[in-house]
């Protein structure tokens, strides 16, 4: 039995229905029953993997276009290296250990994690020995310098809200409400919403589509620095451009599950519309959406790929030719991840990635 659920069910018995993005919340950040403030396990042996915990080429690249980025951009004297939900922080060790031989940029930078889980920061601290660390909680207030940021499946851990098109140009937001067995999914009175008109013309009624207040405030805050300040941000998550269809899922043991059915003892995503992300940015610029795939191929995964089995044999050598399959092949996870670059106004796109759409 889940304490966390029966924590819910008296917070429903006393305040009605919650929404989506509260269950959301509470899932995943409770500061007592909260899945990744207690448990999350990323990794080959976790719940889930990710692809920094796959192989350390994608982010011996990542590093490799933000280090590209900042040359092109003159490689200002003093920048911020961020990352947010950097998870056990293989990413940054990895982008920090392809990025030491690039001239001035270690020197240069100020490290900044942004992360919930006090468990999950003792993790990556574990993971960077060598470097000084600091983190923060958001990026309110953070240093006017340029700002180098990158993000792997941080958005889609984000709390989103469900509406379903109803009759007319009125919408019912999907909640979470007291069943015979527990948590179940229902949804409230039908009523207009004025901030999805904009959906109206994609739709039909009976449609679900996703906002999340929450994703929309971290762009705004990286779009209104990075432009302002310079830098870019890489976005890399599963997702598309523009939401429809309800994509809230649950990963128990390794296992889809329902989404309702273990609170706080299983992960919680939901796909990230990136046209949402891109909108909320500006001023900044974002790039076309690319696949992940797409993106490592034209970073040169296949030579790093290559150079790295060169050492390898047996299962070590197997083992490296699978994961670079699973980054780059589109039935893995090649096609269904996205990247998506946030830059200055005038600043020409990291490598890889092409000029995008401006709103
Ligand atoms: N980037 C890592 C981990 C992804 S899991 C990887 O690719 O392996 C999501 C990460 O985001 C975790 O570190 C989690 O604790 C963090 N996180 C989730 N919601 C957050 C929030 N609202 N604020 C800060 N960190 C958050």
């Amino acid at each position: 039995m889940s304490a966390l659920r029966d924590k819910l069910l008296a917070q429903i018995a006393d305040q009605g229905p919650m929404g989506i993005d509260a269950y959301m919340r509470a899932c995943l950040l409770d500061p007592e029953h909260g899945y990744y403030t207690t448990r999350a396990s990323i990794g080959a042996e976790g719940d889930f993997t990710t692809a920094p915990e796959i192989s350390q080429m994608f982010g011996e690249l990542m590093g490799l276009a933000l280090a590209q980025t900042w040359m092109d951009q003159g490689a200002p004297s003093t920048f911020l290296l961020a990352e947010l939900g950097p998870g056990r922080g293989t990413l940054m060790a990895d982008i920090l250990r392809a990025t030491r031989h690039v001239p001035g940029f270690h020197q240069s930078m100020r490290l900044l994690l942004v992360e919930a889980s006090p468990r999950l920061r003792e993790i990556q601290r574990a993971a960077l020995p060598e470097v000084d660390l600091g983190w923060r909680e958001d990026l309110s207030a953070l240093p006017q310098h340029p700002l180098f940021l990158v993000a792997n499946e941080f958005f889609d851990a984000l709390p989103i809200r469900q509406f379903r098109r109803a009759e007319g140009e009125t919408w019912q937001e999907r909640q979470v409400e007291a069943g015979p067995e527990g948590l179940r999914a229902g949804f409230g009175p039908a009523r207009s919403m004025p901030v999805l008109d904009y959906r109206l013309g994609d739709t039909n009624p009976g449609d679900i589509v996703e906002l999340s207040p929450e994703a929309q405030g971290w762009a705004k805050a990286i779009g209104t620095h990075v432009a302002r300040h310079g830098g870019v941000a890489l976005l890399v998550d599963y997702g598309g451009w523009r939401s429809l269809g309800d994509t809230l899922q649950a990963l128990y043991q390794k296992a889809p599950a329902d989404p309702f059915q273990h609170p706080g003892e299983a992960d919680l995503t939901a796909h990230v519309d990136f046209a949402e992300l891109a909108r909320a940015a500006m001023p900044a610029l974002a790039t076309r959406l690319e696949t992940q795939g797409v993106f490592l191929e034209k970073l040169g995964i296949t030579a790093r790929a290559q150079a790295l089995a060169k050492g390898l044999s047996g299962g070590a050598l197997d083992a490296h030719v699978k994961a670079h399959r699973r980054l780059t092949h589109p039935e893995e996870m090649g096609t269904l991840f996205k990247i998506l670059a946030l830059t200055p106004p005038g600043q020409r796109p990291p490598p890889g990635l092409e000029p995008g759409i401006t709103f």
